[in-house]
Formats: structure tokens, sequence, C-alpha cells
């Protein structure tokens, strides 16, 4: 039968495999497999005709008892079937499972024997994750908690990390590219990473090549190292204090420091020119140098400052990081390939500006965009004068774009992309990661020839097409990075993506998830898809399972700290069922694109209104608000619609106490007294501190009840319009000051050229001390490593300061406050910042602003959530250390 010829083949399989290795059987994985790979592929062609085999069997019912009553057949189940229960108690056994399935006795059905296997596959599958985890390093420090008996495996190895044939001793044959020995580079990194959840600011403090000086926010340490939670004050009054120091700087910090060189920048007549293609030296011929020492990224500075072209790449980790590690750069000459470790010269990294921003020498990437961002993100590095051979390539219309084809397409080299997701942090890095690094930039400055030329041919000539690219290219390095912002609305996102049309309480659960694990990575600084990925996170909010057990079953492999903090998770699922079951029906409702919440009357309005509710405001339900079900306008079902926003409208319980009057909807005016009456007045001449991060003014008040002289919404919109006018006339006037100021700015422009030119000439003086550091450094050998750290520590951000003292006089007046906290003058604040001003005036220090990453979003029941903070899922926002988590930065 098909059992029997399986196990045939089986056996000879395994006698061939045999004589194969018969000489180097010292070498086997397992006797019989030469590797992993004979391994899977053995094994999986076992599973397969098993299953075909399985299959063949005759069918449950008539069929099978019609085979079973010949003696012959039953003799044989018995027999097969025995030989297959020993090897399963076999297995379960070898896994310190219960194994008495073959024990009749002790068993009293075949459910009992089922479970049981149910159960031993759950441990092997663990166990098989949990060999996968240490295989891939995750296992530091913290001990997952281990099936009973179960021994952790010495050496890992599998064929995608055996080293080259005939390199090194017998003993160097493995070596584990996903290495669980990787030491976390951050460990050695002299600034802290900032994971907290406030937007990303510029890390550069001197400014090469500039044409406009570098803002003053940037050339003093003090205000940049200054963080609301160094504050020892109550967290919204530190933020408070915060927002107010680091109000005027706070279009410098958000700015793109090169933007106004970028803007000014040209491509000069030689580069639309037609070049002659130089052709790259064979790699075999070409010099690589590896960098790791200031001395030597210091000599390579100098190299690149006589060039007048050069192609750059990136390798970037991003897996055990939360905003990952930029791990290597690759650096080509026309005549000579670098590779610089750059987890190792982080901090020193920013000389290479000198070279990067400047304007005449070319830089040649391919598809620079995340290399732009990585770029600034780690190192504060810029670049000016880019040239993008993905651009070229789009604006060519080749066949693909990716650098393997441009390659392949120009220099008929097969690349060799598989390391591309190699994990880049490991050093010493192998020989193989080398290369492929290399091969990233070697060909490229030929490639840059050939692009150009055949863009200008295919253009008659013309540098129409050439100018295009170039100026892709510089949009490109125009481009900032922006940080992931956590908000109460990130989950809803990711969630769409997933495509699942969750109910309330599955949608609770996924939203307390993604706060928890985006909290963890952050303070882990592990990646979210390390801490939970995101698949894992929609399974259990799917199921929400009632143990902690089945939060486990939910994910295979377990993620480490899922394994640590299975209680508390489950403690969401907990919170999450307890939420009232109700249908949220987005998805389904933003495929038809339907409108938003049908409503009853509620003359109610204001910042905790929830009658203006649209689809993407729905899903914010903590367990202190009611769900609303979303309404479907003119749907067949209207009227049962009707009755559910009946049914929830009850549960929306308007404001019983509050401040500020728009929220105040009382009618029996009179029956108030006289005390009451005050009380009221005085309340109403407050202004709503949430004004200026709600919806514009007209979208707050009720159409009607707007035109209507008896409501008192028509007595708050007339003043709020009166409000605007004076508003208008204060802008008109801040609008003529500007124009004034520009003029008297035109005029400044010539003299800050000069500034900043003498600026820059200090600047330089100091990057010679970083030189002759280096040249220095390079003297001792033995001390090297040590006293550059040192000294580089401590030294290099002294150009900021000296820069301070000789051109940046003006700031004297600021006096940065410094040694620890002094109390807050609150008679010299500025109030506007509660004031309704507009976005454009608002020079208040706003989190969300974001570049291009900002999106605005109206939702004034975004603020509701912050009331929530008393409830469970929040607790943790309370602690210091996690005062950049918290939300109560104001969202316009
Ligand atoms: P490359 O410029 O192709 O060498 O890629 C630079 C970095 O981008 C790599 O080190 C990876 O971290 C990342 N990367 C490239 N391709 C992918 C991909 N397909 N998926 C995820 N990350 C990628
Ligand atoms: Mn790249
Ligand atoms: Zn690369």
């Amino acid at each position: 039968m098909d059992y029997s010829k399986s196990k045939d083949s089986t056996t000879s399989g395994l006698q061939d495999s045999d004589s194969d290795v018969n000489d180097e059987d010292k070498n086997e994985l397992c006797p019989g497999f030469k590797d992993a790979d004979a391994f899977v592929k053995y094994g999986l062609g076992a599973v397969l005709s098993a299953t075909k085999a399985s299959a063949g069997l005759p069918q449950t019912g008539d069929e099978y008892d019609f085979y079973r009553s010949f003696p012959g057949f039953q003799e044989f189940c018995e027999s097969q079937g025995d030989k297959l229960l020993h090897c399963m108690s076999q297995i379960m056994q070898y896994h310190g499972c219960r194994s008495h399935i073959r024990d009749r006795n002790k068993l009293t059905g075949l459910e009992e024997r089922f479970d049981l296997v149910v159960d031993s596959n759950e441990v092997i599958l663990e166990r098989a994750g949990i060999l996968l985890d240490e295989a891939d390093g995750v296992n530091r420090g913290q001990k997952p908690v281990m099936p009973a008996g179960f021994q952790p495996p010495k050496i890992v190895v599998s064929s995608w990390n055996r080293k080259g044939s005939g390199s090194g001793s017998r003993s160097e044959t493995f070596k584990l590219l996903h290495a669980k020995n990787v030491v976390r580079p951050q460990l050695k990194f002299k600034e802290k990473i900032d994971n907290s959840n406030t937007p990303f600011i510029p890390k550069i403090f001197i400014k090469p090549n500039a044409i406009k000086p570098l803002p003053s926010y940037f050339t003093n340490k003090q205000i940049r190292k200054e963080r609301p939670e160094d504050l020892d004050v109550p967290a919204a009054l530190a933020d408070f204090i915060h927002q107010q120091r680091t109000r005027e700087h706070v279009d410098d910090m958000f700015a793109h420091p090169y933007q106004y060189e970028l803007d000014h920048l040209s491509v000069t007549e030689s580069l639309l020119a037609k070049p002659e293609p130089q052709m790259y030296k064979p790699m075999a011929e070409t010099k690589l140098t590896f960098i790791d020492s200031l001395e030597d990224l210091v000599a390579l500075n100098e190299k690149l400052c006589k060039l007048s072209e050069f192609a750059v790449d990136l390798e970037h980790h991003s897996y055990r990081s939360f905003l990952g590690l930029t791990s290597l750069m690759q650096i080509s000459t026309r005549e000579e390939d670098f590779i610089i470790d750059t987890l190792e010269l982080r901090s020193e990294m920013y000389i290479l500006n000198e070279v990067f921003t400047d304007p005449a020498i070319v830089k040649v990437f391919h598809g620079a965009d995340s290399d732009i961002e990585w770029l600034q993100k780690d190192f504060g590095l810029y670049i000016v004068n880019l040239f993008d051979t993905h651009q070229a390539s789009r604006a060519l219309n080749l066949a693909r774009h990716s650098l393997d084809h441009l390659l392949k397409h120009f220099c008929d080299v097969d690349s060799d992309k598989r390391y591309q997701l190699a994990d880049w942090r490991i050093r010493p890095i192998p020989d193989e990661m080398i290369q492929y690094a290399r091969t990233d930039t070697h060909y490229l400055l030929y490639i840059y020839d050939r692009v150009r030329g055949q863009l200008l041919d295919s253009n008659h000539g013309q540098p129409g097409l050439l100018q295009c690219v170039w100026n892709k290219s510089k949009d490109v390095s125009l481009k900032k990075y922006v940080k992931p912002i956590y908000t109460e609305e990130s989950y809803l996102e990711v969630q769409r993506k997933q495509k699942k049309s969750f109910n309330t309480q599955q949608l609770t659960a996924f939203r307390l998830l993604f706060a928890w694990r985006d909290k963890l990575a952050r303070q882990e600084d592990e990646s979210t898809g390390y801490v939970l990925p995101t698949h894992m996170m929609s399974k259990i909010s799917e199921e929400l399972p009632k143990e902690p057990q089945g939060i486990i079953a939910c994910c295979y492999p377990v993620p480490p700290l899922v394994r640590q903090q299975v209680n508390e998770l489950h403690l969401f699922v907990q919170q999450a069922r307890e939420m009232p079951l109700l249908k949220a029906e987005i998805a389904a409702q933003k495929k038809k694109g339907l409108t938003p919440v049908k409503k009853p009357e509620v003359a109610l309005f204001g910042p905790h209104d929830t009658s203006r509710a649209s689809e993407s405001d729905l899903p914010h339900l903590s367990p202190h608000e009611a769900p609303v079900k979303q309404g479907i306008l003119f749907s067949e079902n209207e009227h049962k619609m009707d009755v559910d926003v009946q049914k929830t409208s009850g549960l929306l319980a308007p404001p019983k106490v509050t401040l500020f009057q728009e929220a105040e909807t009382r009618d029996d005016q009179t029956a108030i007294a006289v005390a009451q009456m005050k009380a009221r007045r005085i309340i109403e001449s407050f202004e709503n501190p949430f004004r200026m991060y709600l919806p514009s003014t007209d979208v707050h008040v009720n159409k009607n009840a707007k035109f209507d002289p008896s409501s008192k919404i028509f007595e708050i919109s007339k003043r709020w319009k009166l409000q605007s006018i004076e508003q208008q006339q204060k802008e008109l006037e801040a609008k003529r000051k500007v124009k004034d100021e520009a003029k008297q700015q035109a005029k400044k422009a010539s003299e800050e050229r000069t500034k900043a030119k003498q600026s820059y000439q200090e600047s330089l003086k100091n990057v010679v001390t970083v030189r002759q550091q280096a040249a220095e450094s390079a003297k001792g050998n033995q001390k090297k490593r040590e006293r550059v750290d040192s000294e580089v520590g401590e030294t290099t951000p002294k150009p900021s300061k000296k820069l301070l003292k000789s051109e940046e006089k003006p700031q004297k007046t600021e006096a940065p406050p410094q040694d620890g906290f002094k109390p807050f003058d609150y008679s010299q604040s500025d109030l506007k910042v509660f004031a309704g001003t507009k976005s454009k005036d608002n020079t208040q220090f706003d989190p969300n602003r974001q570049a291009h990453g900002f999106k605005k979003k109206r939702t004034p029941q975004g603020q509701k959530n912050n009331f929530a903070s008393g409830n469970r899922s929040m607790s943790y926002l309370g602690g210091k250390s996690d005062r950049g988590f918290r939300h109560n930065w104001p969202k316009r």
C-alpha cells in the first residue's frame, strides 16, 4: 500500500545519504544529513508522501467498513497503527510530554488521545519557537519560561550561515549571521537614543557650507538638551514651561537645516553636459578600506574634499531597535571603496557634513529616500547636490528601477540581494556581507555617467530631462526624517490595514495592545515588530482568549516580551471583554463611503461633545465611554438604525460640570440665583483653552442654531465673529510687520552671508582640531580607542559653544535656564497660548507639527480620551520616565 511505499523510499533515502557522508560523517548535522537544508528537504518530502498516503486511505463510512471486512486489511491497520503510535510516543517522550498514547488502559477514548496529541503539538511548536528565538539572538538575559526538561541547544547551525568552503579550520565552518551573540550596539552609543513620543529635532550643531547660519537653537547645546521630563515639577506644568522656553525656536526646530542652501542650489553647466563615461575599476583591483576609527574617518573626509563626485549607500538594521540603526556606510570614489562602521563612529559621522553638504561635490545614491532620513536620524548628516540613479532610471523609463537591474543593464554584474536583510549589526562583518555592501556603491559612479548620457540622448541632447532628474534628486535631499509619533488614533490606521472588521471588544483589545506595544518598544528600544508583530496582535484581539495560555497560543513563535508579560496582556483582553458588545462597522462603512452618524437633535456642543463624531472618531472607545453605533443615512433599515442610535445616545452623558460655557444647555435660565448668574458670567469670561485645537469655529456651531437669536449658540457665535474680526485686524497688523521685516531681512541677507562665511571659517578651525586630535590619537597605539572616545565625547560639542560666543550675541537675552529647575514666572508668560490663535501666529511648541508627516486631524473627540487616564490601561502613563508617552500635547 501507499504507506509501505513511502516507508520504503524513506529507508532508501536514508541509505543514500548514509553512503554519501561516510567520508565526512563528523561534519553531519545529524546522522544521515549533511546540513539542515538536506534535513528539511528530506523532511518535507516525507511529510508530503505521508499526507498523500493518508489521503489515499479508505474513507470513513461504507468504504472503510467494506475494507475492514477483510481480515488482511484489519491486520495491516493494526500493525501500522501500532507503529505510528509508537513513533508518536517516542517523539512525545523526547519532548517530555505525556506519552502513554499506546497504553489503552490509561486512556478512555479517542478524544483523550486526540487531546494528548494537541497538547504535545503545542509544546513542540513552542519549543521550535524558542529555538528560533535563540538562533535569532532574542534571549538576552531574561530567560523565558521553558517547558520542563528543556535543554537549550549549544550550537545553532544552518546552511544559510555556512561559510564558503575552504576558508578557515573546521571549527570556523559555520558562522551565525543572525547571531544570537550580537551585542546590542546601543549599549556603546555615547548619546542616548531618544525614543520619546516627541517629534524629531535635527541633530546638527555645526553647519559647514552654510549660506544661512545655523539657528541659535542648534548651536546652543543648553537649550537643546533640555527636556520637559527633566524638570522636577508636575508633568503638565513641566510641559507648559518647556513650551514657553522653546516657543521662539519652534520654526527652526522643525525646519530642514539646509533648506536655504538647497533652495538656492543650481546645477552647474558642466553637470548638464554630456559626460564621457569613465569605466569602473575591476573590484579585485580596487583598494577597500574599512573605517572604524576617527582618524581614518578624518582621512577619508580629506580625500573626499578633493573630489568632484563620489557614491554613497547605507545599510540599516531595524528589528532590534525602535527607530532603527544605520549600521554601515559605503562610499566609492573612482579609485577606491570605503566601508565605514557607523555603529562604531556614530557620534563622529557628523564631520562628513563638510563634503556631504559641499555643493561642488556630487553625491551619487541609488534610491536615497530612506538614506536621507537615516543620515539625519542617526548622524545629523545632510546632502547638498545629490544625484539619485533611481530617479534617473525612472526618468529613462527603464524596465525596472532597482539597483540590481541597473547593475545588470549597465555593468553586466549579477548582484546578490540576499544580504539586503541581513543583520548588519554583526561584527566583525563577514566577508560575504562586506562584498555585498561594496557592490552597492562600487559601480554607481559609472552608472551615474551612463544614465546622464542617456538622459541627454533620449531628449535630443537637450538638458531638460537631466535637469528634471537633478531637481527630483534635490527634492529627495529635502526630505525630513519624521519620528513615529503615538497618538490615540494611531492604532486605527494599523487596524484598518488588517482588513478585519472588529467589534467594540476586539477593537478595544487592539487599542490596548497597541498602546502596550508602543510603550514597551520605546522603553526597551526594540521594534514594535519584535515586541508583538501586528498579525499576532490582530489575532489576540480577534480571539480575545479567556486564559493567558490562549494569548500564547495566538503567537508562534511567542515573542519574548509577550511571554514575559502575558498576564499583563491578559488583563487588557479581560478589560476589552468587559466592553458592551457592539459591532463596529467601520470597515464596511469606509468602503461604501457613507455619511457620518445620523444623530438625534442634541443641542450640546463643545470640546466633550460627541455629537459631531465622524467615522474616524468613532472607535475612540475607552471603557468610560459608550460606543456609538455608526449610523447609515438613508439606509434600507433606517428605522432600525434610529432605534440603535437612540439606545446608545442615552449612554452619551453630556458633561454635568464644565468650566466653559459652550457645553451648557440649560434652559431654565430664570431659575438660577443671582450668585449663580454671577458665577456663570465669570465662567463665561474665560476662554476655552481647547478652542485652538478645535476645528474652525463654524464647524463647531449647529448651523441652524447659529441664526436663531433666541439660542445661546447665536450669542456665542456672534461673539466669536466679533472675536474673529479682532483677530483679522491683528493678523493684518502682523502681516504688515512681516512685510517690513522682509525688507529689513533682504538687507540683512547679504550681511548674513558674510557672517555665515565667518562662522564657517571658525567651525573649520574646529574641524581641524578634530583632525589634529585624530592625528594625535593615531600616535598613541594602545590607548587609542580609549582616548578618542573620551576626547571626542567632550570636545566635539565645543565648536558650537565657540560659535555661540563669537557670533550669536543677540542670544544672551535668552539666558537659558541651566542647573536644575528655576521657578517659572507666570506673570511673564504669554497666556495667548490658550487663545484660539490661528496656526500661522501660533508659535507654540507643538510636537504634532512634523514636516510633511503631520496630518491635521480634526478630532475634537480625541481630547476626550485624556479623561480616561484613571483607567487601568493608561495607568503606566503617569510615570516620570514615560513622560514622552503622555498625550497632553494639544492638537490643532
Ligand atoms: P540597500 O540600499 O538596498 O542596500 O538597502 C539598504 C537598507 O534598506 C538595508 O540594509 C535594509 O535595512 C533596508 N531594506 C532594503 N530592502 C528592504 C526590503 N525589501 N525590506 C525591508 N528592508 C529593506
Ligand atoms: Mn541604499
Ligand atoms: Zn545597500
